[in-house]
């Protein structure tokens, strides 16, 4: 082409499906940010003045914690720091690059902690057993340690809504409990506080909104640990739940905000010998299922 000719640049009107997926990743983006701009304001995650320590693994779901972090911070009527962490487990083939350079791009604040957990897992659990909880609970010890180290005031960690309805299911089906994963609760060395912002996203959500952003993912199982089987397994009967009877997993979230101790069998949480007829209407008093 001659230099000297002007180039003519053509517009290509954009397809019915182009636009489409925009209009639904531009949803997509504003439902993330509203749940978890909620999440945090709910449980009064975040003050004035806190210093957020998010805790960084190279998956999808913190990746995307700390993207809405940055962008509600921007917007946020409360002024907070936010410093990015990452544990480097030690695990063979972890491309320790990946995050640094991520972040440096990013101009966030961050701090790569190494320590070889990953030796000390291998030796403590017989092969071909899963590693997770080990790891994870050595995982949690170092991250305490660092965030005392750093200042933080806070450390945020990517679980979502549905790892807290699992949770909620494994502790009922094995450890026979109602309990999950608080979005804000003190750690067990009695230092940190810790706190969930996507409690309220889905993790479908958060899987779309990583390609979108084109997140670079680094796998957990580098290491080769088997996959917890019984998480495997009630990830697998929520997924199934939820096609069969749309809503139900909506209606069991809801659910863990909604407990009434008086309608359960715990003695620790009401005092049932000090129960006395008052002679005052209860509503709902006796009714055993709201919904027939
Ligand atoms: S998959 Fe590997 S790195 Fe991830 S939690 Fe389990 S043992 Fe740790």
């Amino acid at each position: 082409m001659n230099p000297a000719e002007p180039q003519v640049i053509t517009i290509m009107p954009r397809s019915n499906r182009e636009r489409r997926d925009q209009y639904e990743s531009h949803k997509l983006v504003k439902r993330l940010r509203r749940l978890a701009g909620q999440a945090i304001a709910d449980f009064d995650m975040i003050g004035e003045g806190d210093k957020v320590m998010a805790c960084l693994s190279g998956g999808k779901d913190s990746y995307a914690m700390l993207d809405i972090l940055l962008h509600l911070r921007s917007r946020a009527p409360v002024a907070f720091d936010i410093v990015a962490v990452n544990l480097d487990q030690k695990q063979p083939g972890f491309p320790e690059h990946v995050l640094p350079e991520y972040l440096t791009a990013l101009g966030v604040p961050f701090h790569i902690e190494n320590q070889d957990t990953y030796s000390i897992v291998k030796r403590v659990i017989p092969e071909g057993k899963t590693m997770c909880s080990l790891c994870s609970r050595l995982r949690r010890g170092v991250l305490y340690r660092v965030a005392q180290e750093l200042g933080a005031t806070r450390i945020a960690l990517g679980h979502h809504r549905d790892d807290i309805l699992q949770t909620f299911f494994l502790n009922l089906f094995y450890g026979g409990k109602l309990k999950s994963m608080p979005p804000k609760l003190v750690s067990d060395d009695g230092r940190n506080v810790v706190i969930r912002p996507l409690a309220y996203c889905e993790e479908r959500d958060l899987e779309a909104y990583a390609e979108l952003r084109r997140f670079p993912i680094i796998p957990c199982t580098l290491c080769g640990s088997q996959e917890n089987l019984k998480r495997k397994e009630v990830k697998a009967m929520l997924r199934e739940w939820e096609k069969r009877h749309p809503g139900r997993v909506e209606s069991l979230f809801t659910g863990l905000q909604n407990v009434i101790p008086t309608h359960l069998l715990d003695r620790e949480l009401v005092d049932f010998s000090a129960i006395r007829a008052t002679g005052t209407p209860v509503p709902d008093g006796d009714t055993a299922f709201d919904v027939e």
